[in-house]
């Protein structure tokens, strides 16, 4: 792995510390519904609070539209919850850009980074007014790893002191550790709903792997490209034509991408939507295709059953409704139950990995979604690249100083 200034590297006495998490946490009629990603950070706001730095927190949560502040997305439960883990106050700091006022020993958290505009791309005069608030920036946010963006990538340009977090490098130890020479066959699940962020990743997978599920939106769009009517079910119009060309390509690789062969569908997207078991090729115009069939499901299992690695990322249907939760399940089960390496990542995987109570069977559990595809790709994460390149430079700093 490649060098990164560490925390425990530095001097924290009398520092104010900017600190980049992920606090992007699954929630449900406006609370956290699942707070895994919050308390993996306590131990080391304590140990940077310990040593005598004040500490401002920036994160984000969903996906807002820039430049405007929407109440929906505002970090007001997390500020709460970590008040409550922490046992001490963590005001939520709504105009923070140009400077906060703080007193020692003090944690805030800024309001979410993607009310900002300019920090989706980048933009080098909110960078540098983040740089300004701290003299050292930490980036503790693997799942956020893949994005440039101004709180992950351009303000690590300008801090004084770049370094990165423990779950970051725990993150990329582990996946590197996991990916250096994986057993064949290698079985990747490739689900959910973000269906561009996920299409084109695809294509470099299927170089990398034996056999391809999809499930959710994905395999929606690679029905609709097999030519199946999929009703109103969610897919990506735009991507039909790459879907096909990527059906080809998986021939070529001699990868195998088992297409569902029977679903469950509903007329409505919701809670109480009747479910319905159907055949692929019996879909009508207003079914809407949200989970797989148990056909599917048991096609899936001596799949995953034979399998000596396992990446898995996105569930195959809404699981968080009962009557669709059933092909995400049986997955999740047939993963445990396997005696292959698997790999798992991303919120809603980790949602239903926790739902249904297999954690301590999954050989290794990434908090990263996108990040974690890409790493799989064997792409340079940019939020990693610019920690590196000021790890040079710290080096060379230090160095100097020592002679
Ligand atoms: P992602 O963040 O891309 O992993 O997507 C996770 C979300 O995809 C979950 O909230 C699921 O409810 C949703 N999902 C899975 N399958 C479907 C489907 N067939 N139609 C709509 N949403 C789905």
């Amino acid at each position: 792995m490649s060098i990164l200034v560490k925390i425990a590297d530095l001097d924290l006495s009398n520092k104010t510390v900017l600190i980049r998490e992920d606090y992007n946490v699954p929630m449900k009629n406006s609370e956290i519904a699942e707070d895994t990603r919050i308390t993996a950070t306590l131990s080391t706001l304590k140990q940077i609070l310990e040593a005598g730095s004040k500490i401002i927190i920036m994160s984000h949560l969903g996906r807002p539209e820039e430049g405007r502040h929407d109440e929906t997305f505002s970090l007001m439960p997390i500020a709460k919850s970590l008040s409550d883990h922490l046992g001490m106050e963590v005001p939520l700091i709504k105009d923070w850009v140009n400077g906060i006022e703080m007193s020692q020993h003090q944690i805030v958290l800024c309001e979410n980074v993607r009310f900002e505009k300019g920090e989706l791309n980048n933009d080098d005069e909110l960078s540098r007014k983040m740089a300004k608030l701290c003299q050292i920036y930490v980036n503790d946010a693997f799942a956020t790893a893949h994005r440039a963006q101004a709180s992950t990538h351009g303000v690590a340009k300008y801090a004084s002191i770049s370094a990165a977090g423990p779950l970051l490098i725990n993150e990329l130890k582990a996946l590197t550790k996991a990916l250096r020479k994986p057993a064949k066959p290698i079985v990747a699940i490739i689900g959910g709903a973000k269906v561009s962020t996920k299409l084109t990743i695809l294509e470099k997978l299927f170089e990398k792997v034996d056999k391809l599920i999809l499930g959710g939106g994905i395999a929606n769009t690679f029905l609709k490209a097999a030519g199946y009517e999929i009703g109103k079910s969610l897919y990506e119009p735009n991507l039909v034509k790459i879907a096909e060309k990527l059906i080809r390509q998986a021939e070529k690789n001699n990868c195998a991408i088992p297409l569902p062969v029977d679903v469950v569908t509903g007329e409505n997207f919701d809670e109480n939507a009747i479910a319905k078991t159907t055949s692929i090729n019996k879909i009508k115009k207003n079914d809407i295709i949200m989970d797989v069939g148990p056909k599917t499901i048991k096609q899936l299992n001596e799949i995953i059953l034979k399998a000596k690695t396992i990446v898995w990322n996105g569930p195959l249907g809404v699981f968080e409704f009962k009557q669709f939760s059933q092909g995400t399940k049986y997955l999740a089960k047939a993963i445990a139950t396997s005696n292959a390496y698997s790999i798992a990542g991303g919120g809603d995987t980790i949602a239903a990995i926790s739902k249904f109570k297999v954690e301590k069977n999954i050989s290794y559990i990434s908090t990263g979604g996108g990040a974690f595809l890409e790493f799989l790709e064997g792409k340079k994460l940019p939020a990693i690249a610019i920690l590196e390149e000021a790890a040079r430079a710290w080096a060379a700093m230090e160095k100097a100083r020592e002679l």
